[in-house]
């Protein structure tokens, strides 16, 4: 909300004074320059109004009110640490050196002495909309580096780094709450003939899609990532090995249901494409001293002996270093066909 009114430039201040001439005389003031104006008769409704989450942006706050102080209320809301940045301009009639510095120590970014000057208030709270303007992009900036660290941009999924970053932690989970994970690689089959056959644009559609069919066929909690070209890591907390192998053919039949469309382009026709996937399917038991690059090498055996053994299957692999508890004997046997 806060940002639809910068992005307008529409400015919402609040203005906080328990004096009804200064008060007015701000409130006209700001009308006349095109500020969106709220009002607060005390540090209390002051307080109220700037906790809310569509709190305006900036605020003139008095020194002197009933209930809380200016300065007081710049405490409590620097106390907040929130995401959106709120610019506060004290107004004060005290013009000491050591009450200014006491103001700014609490928060305030400006200060304006009373009575004011139009003039100078005009200046001020212009520069309070630059710096509102530029946290804003800081932030857009910010959120948009944060995608990219987390997300693979073709299909949405999470990146190779960030799936990998989920699979350490979820271990750690595992290893404290004493649960298994099942570990996944899913790979396109024969998606270099997609490619060389019907170009790199059919060969992204598929990427897409089959990210996509399987992304909405994992449970809530799952995880799904690009590992690398088409290959896709998926974790499975609390899952054994049996249930790793019956998710991962949830995925298989998922990504095989029907033909993918691809659009002609440009009046050609449109194009069906029989998709499948082939996928090896490990788990991590707790106590097991496997590391990740273990887990993931043991997953990729299983997806080489599915796609040896004709591809759009599931096969699993079991960590010979699980404690034996967990030992069972369905190694490399594979689930489907
Ligand atoms: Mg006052």
């Amino acid at each position: 909300m806060a940002l639809a009114h910068l992005m307008t430039g529409i400015q919402r201040v609040l203005i906080a004074d328990d004096s009804i001439v200064s008060r007015h005389l701000l409130e006209a003031t700001l009308r006349r320059w095109g500020y969106e104006v709220s009002v607060a008769c005390d540090g209390a409704e002051a307080w109220a109004a700037l906790e809310r989450d569509d709190a305006p942006s900036m605020v003139i706050l008095d020194w002197v009110m009933p209930i809380m102080t200016g300065p007081e209320v710049c405490t409590r809301l620097r106390s907040l640490a929130r995401e959106q940045y709120t610019y506060i301009l004290l107004l004060t009639s005290k013009n000491l050196k050591e009450d200014l510095i006491a103001g700014m120590n609490s928060g305030a970014d400006d200060y304006i002495i009373k009575p004011f000057d139009q003039q100078e208030l005009q200046v001020r709270l212009e520069a309070g909309k630059r710096i509102l303007q530029l946290h804003e992009a800081l932030l857009d900036a910010q959120k948009k580096l944060f995608k990219q660290a987390t997300y693979d941009e073709l299909t949405g999924l999470f990146n190779r780094s960030r799936i990998l970053e989920i699979l350490r932690s979820e271990l750690a989970r595992a290893a404290r709450e004493q649960t298994p994970v099942g570990v996944v690689l899913a790979d396109i089959d024969r998606f270099k003939l997609v490619n060389d056959t019907f170009g790199h644009d059919a060969g992204d559609v598929t990427l897409q899609q089959t990210a996509l069919r399987m992304q909405s066929s994992i449970r809530s909690y799952d995880a799904i990532g690009r590992y690398g070209g088409e290959e896709f890591l998926v974790l499975m907390p609390g899952c054994d090995l049996g249930c790793a192998a019956q998710q991962a053919e949830r995925l298989r039949l998922a990504v095989s249901r029907e033909p993918l469309t691809l659009s002609g382009g440009s009046g050609s026709p449109e194009l069906l494409l029989a998709v499948s996937a082939s996928f090896g399917a490990t788990t991590y038991y707790p106590g097991s001293p496997i590391s990740v690059e273990g887990l993931i090498k043991l997953a990729d055996e299983a997806l080489y002996e599915a796609k040896r053994l004709g591809r759009n299957r599931v096969v699993t692999r079991q960590d010979q270093s699980a404690p034996a508890e967990f030992q069972h004997n369905c190694d490399a046997e594979p689930v489907t066909r």
